[in-house]
């Protein structure tokens, strides 16, 4: 292997929100080295490719990736290849792949200098450790600007649901810190986020010592001065306090959404996918959030073609969708994980079948997504700017619902405007601007 000494870099995350928070933490890490980050990605000296394998052929997709850096003149940039993927596969990764110099699991990023420094002096560097003291002692105060912001307070999961890499890959569930998560919080303030989602595999699970939970988080939150919007992603149905739907009422700066995730309408397949909760005791929670916060806006995740899944099953999670009315939900065709109880699981469902189940119920979240976008035509709300809208003198952002909204403005990136919502598509909402700051 040729010596290297990379001055640039560029990262690519796939998957989840934690994933692009990784990825920003590793960019900021090597920032702190002294190295800058790319304008082009192809011409960067060190890619890290942030990978994601909660589904298909993810590890495919990566040896695809890497052959895609190899460059004109026959030449690689320096490649390592982090997140779930590398964490899964580890030194398989540099046997199929020999362009790869770094493997490097998603708990031991922090050692990245390191490992590039191994890889400069021409050495091949794996780092799949879980270890014991956390990485995030060890990473460089927050850097990065913006008006929105990801801020991870919990990672891992104790869960294992049947179908699920995610305890394998992101190891046990583990709560930063209180402390910690203020001052990283501090941070992002201070460079200018008005708006801080805090993640977790679940976040609702976060917990200290001290018998707080998360809606305690949020609280102190809410008292940070000039932060204007707080959210929180992803919860699990068995984790959700009464502590946190109260907080639904009463945090003013704790934004109207709740993505809880529920997978299958039938309780004979969530029994079998060790979910721990029924499809009444979802719906029970649907309601006490509902009561607290009339108009919050619901998020789900679905999977379809769970092995042994029957097509009464499938109308199952139907009806349930139909039950709740999401404002939006993400659905997946199952895909059988390496080393997960379902994929040695009898009745694995035919790609066919899930194919037509997908699309049936696709069309009806977004049937669903619509009509929630449509209702929101003539109010009157507030969108905080957080990048370039469709047209040119456009800028877009979120509702407090998590709907993008593009309007014509001379307001600026950062700025929460107050805006009436003037059209709705699937996607999203066209506002006009109401001249009167909403912040
Ligand atoms: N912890 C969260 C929860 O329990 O809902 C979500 C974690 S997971 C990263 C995000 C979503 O991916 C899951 O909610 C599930 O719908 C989907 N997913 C996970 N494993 C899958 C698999 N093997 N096949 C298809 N979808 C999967
Ligand atoms: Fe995966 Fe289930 Fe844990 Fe969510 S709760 S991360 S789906 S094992």
């Amino acid at each position: 292997m040729k010596e290297r000494n990379p001055q640039t870099f560029h990262v690519k995350s796939f998957g989840c929100q934690m994933n692009v928070y990784d990825g920003a933490r590793m960019a900021e890490l090597l920032e702190a080295e002294g190295m800058t980050a790319a304008t082009d990605g192809t011409e960067a000296d060190l890619v890290v490719l942030n990978t994601c394998h909660i589904r298909e052929r993810a590890a495919e997709k990566v040896y695809s990736d890497i052959g895609r850096l190899r460059r004109e003149d026959g030449s690689s940039p320096m490649i390592a290849v982090a997140g779930c993927v590398a964490q899964a596969e580890g030194a398989e990764i540099p046997r199929r792949a020999p362009a790869v110099d770094i493997v490097v699991g998603p708990q031991a990023y922090h050692r990245l200098p390191q490992l590039v420094a191994e890889a400069k002096a021409g050495r091949r560097a794996l780092d799949t450790d879980m270890p014991l003291e956390s990485k995030f002692g060890a990473l460089p105060a927050r850097r990065r600007q913006g008006p929105t912001a990801f801020l991870t307070v919990q990672e891992g999961c104790d869960k294992f649901c049947t179908y699920c890499v995610v305890p394998y890959t992101r190891g046990a569930e583990v709560s930063r810190g209180w402390d910690a998560i203020l001052d990283e919080a501090q941070a992002l303030v201070d460079r200018g986020a008005k708006e801080i989602t805090l993640l977790g595999q679940n976040v609702n699970g976060w917990a200290d010592e001290q018998g707080r939970g998360l809606h305690d988080l949020i609280a102190a939150l809410d008292r940070l001065p000039g932060l204007a919007r707080i959210r929180y992603t992803t919860s699990h149905p068995n984790d959700i306090s009464e502590g946190l739907i109260r907080a639904h009422a009463e945090v003013g700066r704790l934004m109207p959404f709740l993505h809880l995730p529920v997978q299958s309408g039938s309780d004979r397949v969530l029994k079998a996918m060790n979910r721990s909760h029924t499809t009444s005791s979802y719906l029970a929670i649907i309601d006490r959030v509902r009561a607290a916060r009339p108009d919050i806006a619901l998020s789900g995740d679905f999977i379809v073609g769970f092995p042994g899944e029957t097509e009464a099953e499938f109308e199952e999670t139907l009806k349930i969708v139909e039950a709740v009315n999401y404002a939006q939900a993400y659905s997946f065709k199952y895909s059988p994980r390496p080393g997960t109880p379902a994929a040695s699981m009898d009745g694995q469902v035919p790609t066919q079948v899930m194919d037509e189940r997908l699309q049936r119920l696709q069309a009806l979240i977004n049937a669903q997504q619509l009509a929630f976008n449509r209702a929101s035509v003539g109010r009157r709300t507030s969108v905080l700017l957080e990048r370039q809208g469709k047209k040119p003198g456009q800028l877009a952002g979120k509702s407090p619902w998590l709907q993008s909204v593009h309007l014509e403005t001379d307001a600026a990136i950062g700025d929460l405007v107050d805006v009436e919502i003037v059209a709705a598509g699937p996607n999203s909402l066209s506002g006009a601007h109401l001249m009167r700051n909403a912040a």
